[in-house]
């Protein structure tokens, strides 16, 4: 294994060369080096952002053998499979989303969604639940509230998106997305995934601009997410503001806060979107996807009774 390790541009051992075809085809079985059969399947996870090196586990289906190694990650290959494995790769850049965030700050001007979607603030304001309100005619464009357990960080982050945003997302760089769909092990308690991040696309534009440089890996990694389970017997609100969105072709994104139990929207502060994706849970197939995250998450949090 040494060998291996020490000349990683030489000739590769049979095991990484096996892991390189895994990566490069991860639905296909590739050939096993003890057993000669096309019976081995992989996963793994990516082990440094920078380096590209990923942590591969090969397993042979005929003979039963098993195999870790460690290689470069070979071109467009995902960075984690299958999803299971996303979480590590979570941990391995936590520090590097961090440091993104701060970076982001710096060019707040020229990328206020990004702003937005990374604000410091999130952790601290906590996006518990996600309502909606309607105009009693139809007559106005719907509203989306994200209800903000602390009052006064909810309402910062909104503040300053108004500062530098004036109420509009010109260029729809502010990316929501509503998922619906159980998420394994929850399927007997239906909900949804909101999933608010900045744009993979204008994040890609600004690298250029600004010479500012984000891994396109680290991207899904930037937003902010909260799953919605319905009441059961509580009116289809999501129904509704599908049907007042395609009407409208409009919304408004608002902070809601809750005071003495009531929830209060504060559409002064709200931005308005012309853009919203709806997507179901098994559209979404691959890690790489912008709400591959939004979808794996939930999975740690449990539904309420
Ligand atoms: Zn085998």
């Amino acid at each position: 294994m040494s060998n291996g390790e020490k000349n990683r541009s030489g000739p590769q051992n049979p095991w990484q060369e096996a892991a390189i075809a895994v990566c490069r085809s991860p639905f296909l079985s590739v050939k096993c080096p003890l057993c000669g059969t096309l019976g081995v399947l992989g996963k793994w996870n990516l082990l440094h952002e920078k380096s590209r090196e990923i942590s591969v586990d090969l397993h042979c289906s005929a003979c039963g053998s098993q195999e870790s190694v460690q290689i470069e990650m070979p071109d467009n290959a995902f960075t984690n499979y299958p999803f299971e494995r996303l979480p590590l790769f979570a941990q391995t850049i936590a520090k590097e989303v961090e440091s993104i965030a701060i970076r982001v700050r710096q060019y707040i001007k020229s990328m206020p969604a990004a702003a937005f979607t990374t604000h410091p603030l999130w952790a601290e304001a906590k996006w518990s639940a996600t309502t909606y309100k309607f105009h009693p005619t139809s007559e106005a464009p719907p509203i989306m509230g994200l209800v903000f357990e602390n009052v006064e960080a909810g309402l910062e982050i909104f503040r300053e998106a108004e500062r530098q945003m004036k109420h509009e997302d010109r260029f729809e760089e502010i990316r929501v997305s509503i998922i619906e769909g159980a998420v394994p092990g929850q399927e007997h308690r239906p909900g949804y995934s909101i999933h608010i991040c900045a744009d993979p696309d204008a994040i890609a534009a600004h690298a250029t601009l600004d010479d500012f440089v984000v891994d396109p890996t680290v991207v899904p990694f930037l937003g902010q997410w909260n799953r919605h389970y319905p009441v059961p017997g509580e009116p289809p609100m999501l129904a509704k503001f599908k049907e007042e969105f395609e009407k409208h072709k409009e919304f408004l994104l608002a902070p809601t806060i809750r005071r003495d139990g009531q929830l209060f929207m504060e559409p002064m502060l709200g931005i308005v979107k012309n853009v919203i994706f709806f997507r179901q849970l098994s559209d979404i197939n691959s890690p790489d996807d912008p709400d591959a995250t939004a979808l794996l998450l939930p999975q740690f949090i449990t539904p309420p009774v």
